[in-house]
């Protein structure tokens, strides 16, 4: 079946799906993005996701280019033309095409959207899951404001490679005090030896995931003691669990850091048990 996306107004087949030479996503990075799960054909926490993409939005001031309804209901759309069952939707609004300048272009330049869905190789996620991941440290070189989903992500993705090179699948950032932030893609947390979860406090040194979010949830619902604090990579190294998140890998346990063995090396229990029962707390739309 062949793939369609959405792009400022039209359908198109996937491979002739584009932009313009000079819109500004190309030429500076000039946009923000947000990835959504699909379980069962329906969205997972549209409402949210919606919601951090208003917030990224207007932190850069760029006008949300239809009714959120309307997005909502291409999203969807996007999803039926590709079948997509269990999946993502990943949509990306920029200021639109202007002449090359780096201030805002003239005022009513219309923003460009794109919207593409495609299905998870399930298969891969759940081995991923039930292996347990490695992740490797690097020293966080990204801007103040992570907090806004910027599609600016080189830095994101050099440390996606550095741990694909070092036989890892995500790196974690540690910042010039120590502390860990996030995933070049995720968000991350440990489970101490005594069994409080802990994952960085959502300001402005990370993304504030989705997924966080609902964990958060599912936490108290477990009765599980949650510390929202900083953590070093000492920590992390003597940790009893590892896990990080996001709405493409859910909850996925971390077993190696840095080439150390977290906990006895396998998935821990506290990470397996947060996975099996997220979705009972997502919004299904
Ligand atoms: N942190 C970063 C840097 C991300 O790129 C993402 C997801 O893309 C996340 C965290 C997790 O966010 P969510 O749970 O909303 O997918």
């Amino acid at each position: 079946m062949s793939r369609i996306a959405y792009v400022n107004g039209r359908y198109v087949p996937h491979g002739e799906a584009s932009v313009h030479v000079e819109d500004r996503g190309y030429q500076f990075a000039d946009g923000v993005y947000e990835v959504c799960e699909v379980r069962g054909g329906h969205l997972v926490d549209a409402r949210r996701h919606l919601d951090r993409l208003e917030r990224s939005l207007s932190e850069l001031r760029i006008a949300m280019p239809m009714e959120r309804r309307a997005l909502e209901l291409v999203m969807r759309e996007t999803v039926a033309q590709n079948r997509v069952r269990d999946g993502i939707v990943y949509l990306q609004i920029t200021r639109g095409v202007a002449r090359r300048d780096h201030a805002f272009p003239p005022a009513g330049t219309q923003p460009s959207i794109v919207i593409t869905a495609r299905n998870h190789d399930l298969g891969k996620l759940e081995q991923g899951a039930s292996d347990g991941i490695a992740v490797v440290s690097v020293p966080e070189n990204r801007w103040a404001r992570v907090d806004i989903k910027s599609v600016g992500l080189l830095p994101n993705v050099l440390a996606k490679q550095a741990a694909r090179e070092a036989g890892a699948k995500e790196a974690w950032f540690v910042d010039a005090n120590g502390f860990v932030t996030e995933g070049s893609s995720t968000n991350a947390w440990i489970v101490t030896r005594d069994g409080a979860v802990v994952t960085r406090p959502a300001d402005f040194g990370i993304l504030r995931g989705i997924t966080r979010t609902v964990l958060l949830e599912v936490l108290a619902d477990h009765g599980l003691k949650l510390e929202e604090r900083p953590f070093t990579m000492e920590e992390a190294y003597a940790a009893r669990e590892a896990f990080i998140t996001s709405a493409t890998q859910f909850v996925t346990p971390v077993v190696r850091v840095d080439g150390k063995p977290i906990g006895n090396g396998a998935p821990g229990l506290i990470a397996s048990a947060l996975r099996r029962d997220y979705h009972d707390h997502a919004e299904f739309a």
